[in-house]
């Protein structure tokens, strides 16, 4: 069995993840998480909470998953979040063109549906199903329609990112940031994509979630992170544009190398890769099977100026993107401010004010407005929008709402002054760290998966960093009766108080009950004996080392306290056994 099919199993023997809709046959795409994957799903977002919510200090907020249909065309989406696709002439399967064509020879991402027609056509790529003949690429929208409402008046889309609320809602954001730049805004969700043919599993979902940052900042100041010292010296695997062209390696740099040689494009977007990868090693991703892969500048989303992907290496998939981390200019806030006509600029004040010469135009309005009428207005806004060579002339000639308008140089006077500017009107960049948390959960499974031979049996083990484990401590009576079960249960329960997820599990033999919790991913197994009776001892097992120490049953919650904030082994403390 491949090693996906063999972590697979497990997940859904263990009851983290399993195909959704089983008993109807499933629907590739979608995935359930059972009662561990849900809690382990749970975990990764409060450790992302962690990270981003307290130690970033960017507060959450939730919007709705369904958009009306502005944001999107907006955003761009309706116009172009689509997927080559291409369709059998004879089973009318259909599938992603450049993933067919990545089947049979190498190919740059982001190629035309034009090109990618041309390939298929050249080599004869034919269906995978039932090698029919293939027709033109074309383009698919990845977005879900649907109607708001009854009726088919008012068309939504699932969101097919949560970063979209997060732009739409900028006005409100500013304020209560107290419209000062810089500041950050996340959200955790689920966002909706209709995937051409998902064929990676659990990688490539049609509903997931996404965990995403907007950080908007004053494009002046991209450089001038207020954290950088604290990531300057953290060492990353970098994979930039030029190493993929020259199909050179990756290259461990700096960070703050990396930003004074240009690799990464400013300090903002090399700060987020860095809290990408210390996230990604926290929560239990290998640092060996981590890289961050630049754009190429083919590839690019149409918005963003340098854009990484945190990748990982899974088996039997290869390397597979789990973070983007983009820096999308002011594209979103200028594409909503045009759309919506609200300004969605940022006042920002100079030091000191600038003195700067502006040409002052006094219309008569006495003999403008009743002369003009309604276009009064546009007119006297269109002559103050002049510069002074063009006020110079006997008449000027404006262009009212597609009209030429004259006006004559009587109808208004004209002088330069100085006058004090205070301040420039700015639309923020955004740069942003976006998470997909199911291909994150897929990946710290995979990486903490281990099997061994212990005593001449397989012991399979999922060593999960201790704090995202689902289940933190099993309590086990050594036999299942009584004083040991109540004895178990008491501990069980004080356990629980104090906040932990605590599993009572008193069947089968002990041996079983260890493996059980090895393959939950389990760190810690307390069992309950007749000597607890005597002493108030209890045997803590450490998963990993499977090493055992004896120490007193009052005090597990201290000690499993200090075994989470600390990570130290189990091995210093207590008796060994
Ligand atoms: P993107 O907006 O495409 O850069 O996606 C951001 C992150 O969302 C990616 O790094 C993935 O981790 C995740 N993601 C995107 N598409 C999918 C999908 N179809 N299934 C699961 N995760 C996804």
């Amino acid at each position: 069995m491949e090693k996906y099919d063999r972590v697979f199993e497990l997940a859904k023997n263990r009851g983290f993840i399993w195909p959704a809709f089983e008993i109807y046959g499933g629907a590739s795409g979608f995935y359930d998480y059972g009662p561990l994957g849900a809690t382990l799903k749970r975990k990764i977002e409060d450790a992302w909470r962690r990270f981003y919510c307290v130690g970033e200090g960017f507060y959450e907020i939730e919007v709705p998953t369904i958009g009306v249909e502005a944001i999107f065309e907006a955003s761009g989406h309706v116009g172009g979040f689509a997927d080559p696709m291409v369709t059998c002439q004879q089973c009318k399967e259909s599938f992603r063109a450049d993933h067919i064509v990545k089947e049979t020879m190498e190919i740059p991402d982001g190629l035309k549906k034009e090109q990618l027609t041309a390939i298929i056509k050249e080599h004869d790529i034919r269906c995978p199903e039932c090698k029919g003949p293939l027709g033109d690429v074309y383009d698919f929208n990845l977005m879900f329609q649907t109607w708001i409402g009854p009726g088919q008046k008012k068309k939504g889309y699932m969101r097919p990112e949560t970063a979209q609320g997060m732009f739409v809602d900028f006005p409100r954001l500013l304020r209560f940031y107290r419209e000062k730049l810089p500041f950050g805004v996340t959200q955790i969700g689920k966002s909706y994509r209709n995937e051409i043919s998902p064929r990676q599993g659990v990688i490539r979902l049609r509903e997931f979630t996404q965990a995403e940052a907007e950080v908007f900042v004053n494009p002046q100041f991209k450089n001038q992170h207020p954290n950088f010292g604290a990531v300057r010296d953290l060492a990353l695997p970098l994979w930039d544009e030029n190493a993929q062209l020259s199909n050179g390696p990756v290259t461990p740099m700096r960070v703050g190398e990396a930003v004074e040689r240009g690799t990464i494009a400013n300090q903002y977007l090399a700060y987020y890769v860095a809290l990408t990868h210390k996230f990604l090693v926290w929560v239990g991703i290998d640092p060996a099977r981590l890289r961050f892969r630049q754009h190429m500048r083919t590839e690019r989303a149409h918005y963003a100026t340098d854009c990484w992907d945190a990748e990982v290496m899974l088996e039997g998939l290869g390397w597979i993107e789990i973070v983007g981390i983009a820096d999308r200019t002011s594209y979103d806030l200028t594409a909503h401010q045009k759309r919506s006509e609200v300004d969605l600029s940022v006042f920002i004040p100079f030091e000191k004010p600038l003195k700067v010469k502006k040409t002052v135009v006094t219309p008569d309005m006495k003999t403008i407005g009743p002369k003009f009428k309604g276009k009064a207005g546009k007119i006297m806004a269109a002559l103050k929008a002049m510069k002074p060579e063009e006020l110079d002339r006997p008449e000027v000639r404006l262009d009212i709402d597609g009209e030429e308008v004259v006006i004559d140089s009587s109808l208004f006077k004209h002088e330069t002054a100085e006058v004090d500017v205070n301040g420039e009107n700015v639309i923020p960049h955004v740069v942003e760290p976006s998470y997909g948390i199911d291909r994150i959960l897929y990946s710290v499974l995979e990486h903490a998966y281990d099997e061994e031979i212990v005593q001449g049996e397989e012991r399979i083990v999922l060593r999960l960093n201790r704090t995202v484990a689902p289940i933190t401590v099993a309590v086990l009576p050594l036999l299942s009766r009584e004083p040991l079960t109540g004895r178990a249960a008491g501990i069980a329960q004080t356990l629980k108080n104090a906040g932990y997820f605590v599993e009572y599990d008193d069947s089968g033999t002990i041996g079983k009950r260890y493996r059980r919790n090895d393959e939950a991913g389990t760190p810690f197994c307390v069992t309950v004996d007749f000597d607890t009776i005597e002493d108030g001892t209890v045997t803590v097992r450490d998963r990993d080392s499977m090493a055992q120490v004896r120490v007193p049953a009052d005090g597990l919650a201290g000690l499993l306290s200090e075994l989470l904030c600390t990570g130290r082994p189990l091995e210093g403390y207590g008796k060994k056994v």
